[in-house]
């Protein structure tokens, strides 16, 4: 029962032209649960071989119609795993080994142990079954490996796809990252270019171009938020820039502006759809540029998207474009106002009319401004120190030191300003000690003024005053003088009188009567310096009372042999002022002139106007010795005078007469080339109700 289960599955061929034996052993193999297929011939077998799969044949060596031999190839050919067993009653080697050859599984002799020839059956149909299971696996082992061939082809090609994919997205990023490193570059151009007008041009060209935009804009709120400008625009007609700056001022004025970009078609209705909500086809994309929620403008950019899937691919492109224009104009803008505030602090600097200089900690000048390189003159390109500059008022040590020595403090003083090749100047300093930063460390801020007109107007005050006590004090000697001198004056010429024709001792008195003549001279001089009369203003002619005052001297320069000329240069000679202090004027300067002359000089008077139209001007030149410098200051001194015989007056008495009269008196000269004073007048004198109106007493 056991075997006839196990082999149920197996036929047996039995191939044999001895029908006894082919009973015997279909019976035999039958009972042990063999199929079992016989045939007499080998033409029968063959027959069966082609519809009967068989898996053990028992083949007789010796066939009516051909050697069982014969039938091994087509048996194996129809049947893989079949296994022939050969039977033969006279076995030789040859027979033996063609059997082998042929793929025999074994031989068996006859007449044969049935119990022997089941056992090698049983082995034969084993082995096949093996074979045949392990073909299978084998079967199962190619498909899977041709399944796994299959898969590998298609992974490979779909590997290749995204390979290729890969690469052209790689290919594309590459050429985003390309182009966003150029826009960059061309973004940080802007903030760091003066003129970043330019910068931006190249800025929305490249953008267009790696875009493939039709065209871009841009648009920058003024530095108060207040308006919207164009501020350039690249291949847009003026048309849409003028709507797209229309359309944008009116949304900001409505507040509807969102910071997402959005579509200037639907840019200014109540409320502004994002380009990411759009649905529609669009041409115009609005970037807002909005910098830590200040608004700095906008970026139009010009190209047509048929779809969302289209804007989708230039979405994050933009998104960056967004985030490096918005920085590089932000920074622009802020360095663009820095600029500006620093250009003005700088003009204000340089424009004081203050000299402004800054000394670090080891009093080397750093800083000068206009106005102090003008005071301090020329320097070399050598540093300056401090100290070389401001003579130490206060004596002993350097000044610099001093001063940054007080602690951030101030100190005021006035100091003397050494220049190279020049005067000093006096100047008043302030300065201020200030600990700036750790680059510059403490530094001295020096803030000086030139002092020398305030100083002169200091001295001219001083000098007023001295005069103005030595005026009243003279005033009331000559008084006290005249007096007395008139009583000697009487009293002499009584005593000519008397002395009657004693002409040698009428000498004497005449000698007493000159000296007390010059005497009274001296004290009314005296006496016009210190009580002036005011000025009385008529209508003058300016030629004519020069000409006169020089016909009074026409003797006087004769007799050294001074030559007189006199040029009017004036269209309108006719003045309101007082005629007879004008021509003292004249007399006292143009007398001057002829002493200071020698035998064959010349005194030459002009008339004309000054700069100032409300003026003239009477030029008196002599040829004569010129005026030594360092007499110039004293010259208009009373009672200063070089001269054995002068009374130091005629100039001071000028002077006076000229300012009396709103003009003034200077002189030019070069020593020993002659002088030049300089008379100007106004055409009309101003009265002045404060004048003191009376006369002096005498
Ligand atoms: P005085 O003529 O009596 O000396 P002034 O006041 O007129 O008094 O002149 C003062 C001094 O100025 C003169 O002594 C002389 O030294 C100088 N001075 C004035 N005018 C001239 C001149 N044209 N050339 C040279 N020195 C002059």
């Amino acid at each position: 029962m056991e075997h006839k289960s196990r082999y149920a599955s197996v036929t047996v061929l039995i191939v044999d032209d001895e029908p006894s034996i082919l009973e015997i052993l279909e019976q035999f193999f039958g009972e042990r649960g063999y199929r079992v297929v016989t045939a007499g011939t080998a033409e029968a077998a063959l027959a069966l071989v082609a519809r009967e799969r068989i898996d053990v044949a028992l083949i007789d060596l010796k066939l009516p119609d051909r050697t069982g031999l014969d039938l091994l190839e087509p048996l194996a050919r129809a049947n893989p795993h079949v296994k022939c067993i050969m039977m033969t009653a006279f076995a030789s080697i040859e027979s033996t080994i063609d059997a082998l050859r042929l793929n025999a599984f074994d031989y068996v002799l006859k007449p044969f142990d049935l119990l022997r020839v089941g056992e090698m059956v049983e082995a034969a149909a084993q082995q096949s079954r093996h074979q045949r299971e392990s073909d299978g696996v084998l079967d199962q082992l190619s498909m899977a490996n041709r399944k796994l061939e299959e898969s590998a082809r298609t992974l490979g090609e779909k590997l290749s796809s995204i390979n290729d994919e890969l690469s052209r997205t790689n290919e594309s990023l590459n050429r985003h990252v390309t182009r966003l490193r150029v826009l960059y570059q061309m973004g940080r151009d802007i903030s760091s270019n003066e003129n970043w007008g330019d910068a931006l041009d190249r800025f929305l060209m490249a953008l267009c171009k790696y875009l493939e935009a039709e065209g871009a804009g841009l648009f920058l709120f003024s530095n108060n938020a207040q308006s919207l400008k164009v501020r350039t625009s690249y291949q847009l007609d003026e048309a849409l820039v003028q709507r797209a700056l229309r359309a944008l001022s009116q949304a900001q004025g409505s507040d509807t502006l969102p910071s997402e970009m959005f579509t200037l078609e639907t840019c200014g209705g109540p409320r502004v759809k994002t380009c990411l909500e759009m649905t529609v086809r669009w041409q115009d994309t609005v970037i807002p540029l909005l910098y830590k929620g200040r608004w700095l403008g906008f970026l139009l950019v010009r190209k047509a998207y048929r779809s969302r899937r289209s804007y989708l691919a230039d979405y994050h492109f933009i998104n960056t474009i967004q985030t490096i224009l918005t920085e590089e104009v932000a920074n622009a803008s802020t360095i663009s106002h820095l600029r500006n505030l620093k250009d003005f602090n700088e003009t204000v600097l340089e424009n004081i009319n203050s000299g402004v200089l800054t000394a670090d900690r080891d009093g080397k000048v750093m800083f000068r401004n206009g106005r102090a390189r003008e005071l301090m003159g020329e320097r070399g390109k050598e540093a300056i120190l401090f100290d070389e500059l401001f003579a130490n008022p206060f004596g002993g040590g350097g000044l610099f030191g001093r001063i940054a020595s007080q602690d951030e403090g101030n100190s005021s003083f006035e100091c003397m300003l050494l220049r190279p090749g020049a005067g000093p100047i006096p100047v008043r300093v302030n300065t201020t000690t200030v600990r700036l930063d750790d680059h510059h460390g403490t530094t001295v801020i020096v803030i000086f003024e030139d002092l020398t007109r305030q100083k002169r107007m200091e001295d001219e005050l001083r000098r007023a005053d001295r005069l103005r006590s030595l005026g009243e004090l003279s005033a009331g000697v000559a008084h006290e003088i005249r007096n007395p001198l008139t009583g000697i004056a009487t009293t002499a010429q009584v005593l000519k009188e008397r002395l009657g024709t004693d002409a040698e001792k009428g000498k004497f008195v005449d000698v007493i009567l000159g000296e007390i003549a010059r005497l009274d001279a001296i004290i009314k001089n005296l006496l016009d310096f210190a009580r002036p009369v005011p000025p009385h203003a008529s209508e003058i002619v300016l030629s004519r009372l020069i000409e006169d005052a020089l016909a009074l001297l026409t003797d006087k320069a004769g007799g050294r042999g001074v030559n007189l000329h006199f040029e009017n240069q004036l269209r309108d000679d006719r003045l309101l002022l007082d005629g007879d202090q004008i021509k003292q004027v004249i007399l006292n300067i143009a007398l001057n002139g002829i002493e200071a002359c020698g035998a064959g000089g010349r005194v030459n008077v002009y008339a004309r106007d000054a700069v100032n139209p409300a003026f003239v001007q009477i030029e008196l030149s002599d040829t004569g010795s010129g005026i030594p410098d360092d007499i110039g200051d004293k010259l208009y001194n009373p009672f200063f005078t070089t001269k054995t015989e002068g009374t130091g007056m005629g100039l001071s008495i000028s002077r006076k007469i000229a300012e009396g009269h709103g003009g003034r008196v200077y002189y030019k000269s070069a020593p020993g080339k002659g002088a030049s004073f300089f008379i100007e007048l106004p055409r009309k004198m101003l009265v002045s109700a404060e004048r003191p109106a009376a006369r002096a007493t005498e």
